[in-house]
């Protein structure tokens, strides 16, 4: 991001003295209120990142752009979205990067999405509520802009009874039983292909990990995450005295090798190669 002047259109955060952050919309024409007056949205487009403002009745504002974590926090919201200290590794876990071809499910308000179309994901979302479909476009837009909206097609559509994309390269799911959709992500990823949920229960997990198992998915992982805040404050230098204990865990695994060109089976031999053990099979 450059140091231009702020735009009208452009989404900005204005921070009181107590480092109290808003989020606004640069509007002409529009006025930002609070308890000690306003602000013309006029006086702060043509302002740049850094600049201090004062209100009618003399509160200071410092303006910045807002990080995605900062607008993931303060955006509208449907249904619950993954939280920035869950979207970080998920990021790693899942590899996302440029070009790679996403299938997501379901995509709620959009904060995931946002961070994976920043990484330069091409991302299918299926999702079975319009209206969340709706506000998951709008906050992406706002976001990353119009632009973006090129990579990222929302279906109305249940992801438990099929994916209709093949060769993908991630199967993202943030879905009550994402185990429904394995079979689905088992012939739609290649193989090498990673699938990652996340889920806030253990008996989810649990689930989700048997039906990875079943469906030959390779090098299965199960994390979470704990983030523990610090204060600093003079001679006060210790953990916060509280923190967000649970939002939920994340698994990741692979698509499996490919069936034996001659047999159509998957082969013992590369099965063992894999460190994956069949049940089936006493050993
Ligand atoms: N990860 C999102 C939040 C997703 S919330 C974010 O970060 O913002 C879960 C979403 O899954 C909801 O929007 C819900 O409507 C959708 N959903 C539930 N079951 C589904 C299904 N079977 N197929 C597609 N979407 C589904």
């Amino acid at each position: 991001m450059t140091s231009h002047q702020l735009a009208a259109g452009e989404l900005v955060l204005l921070l009181d003295s107590k480092a109290r952050r808003y989020l606004v919309t640069l509007t002409e024409g529009k006025e930002f209120h609070s308890h000690s007056g306003y602000i013309t949205h006029a006086e702060i487009i043509g302002a740049y990142e850094g600049d201090t403002l004062r209100s009618t009745r003399g509160a200071s504002y410092t303006v910045m752009r807002p990080t995605l974590s900062e607008f993931i926090l303060k955006m509208p919201r449907g249904a619950q979205v993954i939280y920035p200290k869950d979207i970080g590794p998920i990021l790693m876990m899942a590899d996302l990067g440029p070009g790679l071809r996403v299938l997501e499910s379901g995509v709620g308000s959009g904060a995931l999405s946002m961070a994976m179309l920043r990484c330069g994901a091409e991302i299918v979302g299926y999702e079975i509520r319009e209206e969340f479909a709706d506000r998951a476009r709008e906050n992406v837009a706002k976001f990353l802009g119009e632009g973006v909206l090129d990579r990222y097609r929302i279906e109305l559509r249940d992801c438990y009874e099929g994916i209709d994309e093949h060769d993908l390269d991630r199967v993202i799911l943030d879905l009550p039983e994402p185990w429904k959709a394995v079979p689905h992500a088992a012939t739609a990823l290649r193989p090498g292909g990673l699938i990652l949920g996340y889920s806030p229960s253990i008996v989810q997990v649990i689930q989700f990990r048997n039906a990875l198992k079943a469906h030959r998915f390779v090098l299965p992982e199960t994390i979470e995450v704990l983030n523990r805040g610090w204060y600093l404050e003079g001679a006060a230098v210790r953990p916060d005295h509280r923190m967000v204990a649970h939002t939920g865990f994340l698994t990741v695994a692979r698509r499996g090798p490919r069936l034996d060109p001659l047999t159509e089976v998957v082969t013992d031999e590369l099965l063992d190669l894999l460190g994956v053990q069949d049940e089936e099979q006493p050993s």
